[in-house]
């Protein structure tokens, strides 16, 4: 039995995952982030970027709403807010 076939390489890009979100997304806060790259690890979508500490942010476009990186964040850096609030 075969898995699935990946047809166009590096196509999954196209699928902006953003659109699963319901309810919640993440706010990095950036006032206590160490840099630890925990968030980083954990995102199953792989759409948080930084370069050092209090940088850390991620990509809503593709973000699923999943809260593991708030979870995972071991200085709370990181929370859950309504989705409302994306416009602030
Ligand atoms: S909520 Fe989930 S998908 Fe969104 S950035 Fe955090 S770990 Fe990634
Ligand atoms: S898990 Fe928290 S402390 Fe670690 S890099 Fe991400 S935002 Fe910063």
């Amino acid at each position: 039995m075969f898995g699935p076939l990946i047809c166009k390489p590096k196509s999954s890009k196209n699928n902006k995952t953003g659109s699963w979100r319901t309810e919640l997304r993440p706010k990095y806060l950036q006032k206590n982030c160490i840099a630890c790259n925990m968030c980083v690890l954990v995102c199953p979508e792989a759409c948080i970027e930084g370069s050092g500490k209090n940088t850390y942010n991620c990509n809503l476009d593709y973000c699923k709403g999943c809260g593991l990186c708030a979870v995972i964040c071991p200085k709370q850096d990181i929370i859950m807010v309504k989705e409302e609030e994306k416009k602030e």
